[in-house]
């Protein structure tokens, strides 16, 4: 599941040759997306590589709870960002079509470096670090860093804590290794500010969100005989809701965090639409009896094993009644 040696020293070759670097992340992008991103980017300005970075969704801008990043003047709007650069890095992007308006840049760059850790990986690009086993892109970020012999400084800890604290749910699952609290130590060890980052991430929100949250759960279904059997939890955030709120997307990521707790159900289902073009943008998460990566990729999305979405096109109707469809035809892992 490792990356293999030709992999690491075609990006190592890649990156020391490059004099400048465009970095790209997912669209909508979280703590993953952000901090292994910008941490890259940091210890590359650091060494002297002249970088941009961005994504290719709106809005162009960093989601409040992640405001504290440092080296955000890194970022760039998309349409600033090179039209055919020379190395073109994506960061936490298992396809194409995740890096939004910025995808054609994959065909216009001379190199695609792709880092990643999606078991739903597509494969494209010229170079690929691709470790679906890393618990967080954040992680391979960390050993592509220590391969170039850069220094993870406070500036370069911060985002990268930032990314496996997210991808991991705080040290929660499974994706938790020895390895993972080796890389929390070090990174700790530089001095940075660990209880801020993560007030800032889980603990900070306004009273609008508050309120949206209790709203959705109220309104929240259980299907115990969903899934065959092993239930399913499902709420809906329309774009009324937002705008109710105040609040954009990347506030409500937090909702299917408490939908998951219901123990009747093995997987939990948020609906979430976008303002910006009134499709579904949808989650979910299981608890490790079903491949909820298989079961969105199979609706054109991707992901995790136990945490994944997908876009819909269908109304809320048509949409849940797909996941519910797609989960009836999901296997039962093994415990
Ligand atoms: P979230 O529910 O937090 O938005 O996403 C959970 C996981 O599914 C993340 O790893 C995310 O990258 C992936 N994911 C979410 N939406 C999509 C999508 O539309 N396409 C793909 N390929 N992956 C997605
Ligand atoms: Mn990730």
């Amino acid at each position: 599941m490792s990356v293999p040696e030709q992999d690491w020293e075609q990006a190592v070759a890649l990156l020391r040759a490059a004099e400048e670097v465009v970095l790209v992340c997912h669209v909508a992008p979280d703590g993953d997306a952000l901090g292994s991103m910008l941490g890259l980017g940091t210890a590359l300005r650091a060494a002297g590589t002249r970088v941009v970075a961005s994504w290719g969704s709106e809005p162009f801008e960093v989601p409040a709870n992640y405001e504290f990043l440092p080296a955000l003047d890194l970022l760039v709007p998309a349409e600033d960002v090179p039209s055919a650069p020379g190395l073109l890095v994506t960061l936490d992007s298992g396809s194409v079509d995740r890096l939004g308006t910025l995808a054609d840049r994959v065909d216009a760059a001379g190199q695609v470096l792709v880092v990643d850790h999606h078991a739903s990986n597509t494969g494209y690009g010229t170079a690929q670090l691709v470790d679906p086993g890393a618990a967080a892109t954040a992680v391979v970020v960390a050993e592509l860093l220590d391969r170039l012999g850069l220094p993870l400084t406070q500036e370069v800890a911060a985002p990268l804590y930032t990314g496996l604290v997210t991808d991991t749910g705080s040290f929660k699952h499974a994706s938790t290794s020895p390895q993972v609290h080796e890389l929390a130590a070090r990174l700790l060890a530089t001095g940075i500010r660990h209880e801020l980052i993560n007030r800032a991430i889980w603990d900070t929100q306004p009273f609008g969100y508050v309120q949206l949250l209790g709203e959705a759960c109220a309104r929240a279904r259980l299907e115990p005989g969903a899934a065959r059997g092993l239930g399913l939890v499902w709420t809906e955030v329309g774009a009324a809701d937002l705008h109710r709120h105040g609040l954009g997307l990347a506030d409500v990521e937090g909702v299917i965090d408490v939908l998951r707790t219901a123990v009747e159900a093995e997987v939990a289902l948020v609906v979430k639409c976008d303002p910006t073009d009134g499709l579904y943008r949808v989650s979910t998460r299981s608890k490790g009896a079903v491949d909820v990566g298989e079961v969105c990729t199979a609706l054109g999305g991707g992901g995790h094993r136990f945490a994944a979405g997908y876009t819909s096109s269908a109304d809320l109707r048509g949409t849940v009644e797909a996941v519910r469809d797609a989960l009836d035809r999901a296997p039962h892992l093994a415990p």
